[in-house]
């Protein structure tokens, strides 16, 4: 069973990205990077945002989310990290390296496929 971590911009989730949902409808639909799910036992685990700018608790959020879910023994075992902060992110190089560096399970970046290429056409 995997149990996926999807790491957001502290300022877009839920702000520009209205409830995360589109996180979450390419996770419950397996499309996107989630495609890799699609005949596999995968659970949401939850949508850590990167803990504002510049990113400098990243680190330490990771490990908070393990304790905060040591008493229900789920841990995380695959890391997304989605678009807010892929494409728009300035501080995204570093923040990356760091997730790499210290998740110690697969990262993987990408999360949903839903970006908008235009708004008016
Ligand atoms: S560090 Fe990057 S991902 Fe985090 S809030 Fe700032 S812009 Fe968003």
């Amino acid at each position: 069973m995997e149990k996926v971590l999807i790491v957001g911009c502290r300022k877009a989730m839920d702000d520009v990205c209205i409830a995360c949902s589109r996180c979450m409808v390419g996770f419950n639909r397996r499309e996107g990077e989630f495609s890799r799910y699609k005949d596999m036992d995968a659970e949401l685990i939850g949508i850590l945002n990167c803990g504002d700018c510049p990113g400098a608790t990243i680190v330490t959020r990771l490990a908070q989310i393990k304790l905060w879910n040591k008493p229900m023994e789920e841990n995380v075992t695959k890391v997304h990290i989605g678009p807010c902060i892929l494409d728009h992110c300035p501080y995204k190089e570093a923040i990356v390296k760091k997730i790499k560096a210290k998740a110690g399970v697969e990262v993987i970046e990408g999360t949903h496929p839903y970006i908008p290429e235009n708004i008016f056409a």
